[in-house]
């Protein structure tokens, strides 16, 4: 199955995908605000895709 990639040289740590995420596979790290994808949680929905301000996440 298709998966998303963060791309991590674009990825700004922001948050948007994170609140748009249905169950919580994308969250940002309460200490260091860095972005972490959970892949066990992710249910491919693509939302977070079209979220992202900088286009860090592809399929
Ligand atoms: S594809 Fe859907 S479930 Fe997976 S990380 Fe993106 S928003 Fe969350
Ligand atoms: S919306 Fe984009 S830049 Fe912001 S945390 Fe998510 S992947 Fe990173």
């Amino acid at each position: 199955m298709q998966k998303i990639k963060i791309l991590d040289s674009k990825c700004i740590n922001c948050g948007v995908c994170t609140a748009l995420c249905p169950t919580g596979a994308l969250v940002l790290d309460k200490i260091t605000w860095e972005l972490k994808f959970s892949e066990i949680k992710c249910i491919n929905c693509f939302a977070c895709e079209a979220s992202c301000p900088l286009g860090a996440i592809k399929k």
